[in-house]
């Protein structure tokens, strides 16, 4: 039997999924230097932090969190470049757990339903999933909640911001996202999920549309958090 683990060992080795160097255990992602590369915000520790800032006086969020700082090559960034354009959903959800570990017994375990931000159809087609639904379930497996990806749809396949002009931005992301099971979200604690937030933009159009209904309150927790300009 020894012969035998070892032999599955050299084939399946337990190894970090950053540097590739072996780690312990095989339900460890990455190796203890990589796992302290990431820089965590701990805004879930804080209430008033910088991302409920980017909603305040334009839309009632009443808790906002993002888990890992983004800057240029970082950890974060690099995590987010595998679930944008590897297709990596295990990865997604293990960030997902491994943030719903932290979040347990704060106020974000407050919620009924996790909403992902949704992708366009043809969008989700072309990158295999959404990344987003994936870290939902990750945290919502963590703390017991329904992930729920059909409630709000987005029906616009919106060009690069980079480009455009203000109001020609606002263009662009009006009547982005739709509503199209109302009864699923009226009297209820929702939580958007993202993977990155940057201007708040996109959330706060999704958010727009949910508010819409008589829901009970609304909270937002990304997974990275980057520095708009
Ligand atoms: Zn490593």
């Amino acid at each position: 039997m020894k012969l035998f683990s070892n032999i599955l060992d050299v084939l399946y080795p337990n190894i970090c999924n950053h540097c590739n160097k072996r780690v312990p255990k095989k339900t460890d992602f990455f190796c203890i230097q990589c796992f302290g590369r990431f820089e965590k915000t701990n805004f879930h520790k804080i209430e008033d932090n910088l991302v409920l800032k980017r909603f305040e006086g334009i839309i009632p969020i009443k808790a906002a969190t993002s888990f890992l700082y983004i800057n240029e090559g970082n950890m974060a960034s690099q995590i987010m470049h595998e679930f944008k354009y590897h297709k990596n959903i295990e990865l997604a959800e293990y960030m997902g757990k491994w943030y719903g570990q932290e979040l347990k017994n704060s106020v974000f375990e407050k919620t009924d339903i996790l909403i992902p931000i949704p992708l366009h159809k043809d969008k989700k087609a072309i990158r295999g999933y959404n990344q987003s639904m994936a870290i939902a379930n990750g945290i919502g497996s963590i703390l017991n909640k329904e992930a729920n990806d059909d409630i709000i749809i987005r029906n616009k396949f919106t060009m690069s911001q980079t480009k455009l002009s203000k109001s020609e931005r606002q263009k662009n992301v009006e009547n982005v996202f739709e509503v199209v099971k109302k009864e699923a979200i009226i009297n209820k604690r929702i939580t958007l999920i993202d993977d990155v937030i940057t201007t708040g933009a996109t959330i706060e159009m999704c958010a727009k549309e949910l508010l819409k209904f008589p829901i009970k309150s609304l909270n937002v927790i990304t997974l990275g958090f980057a520095y708009s300009d």
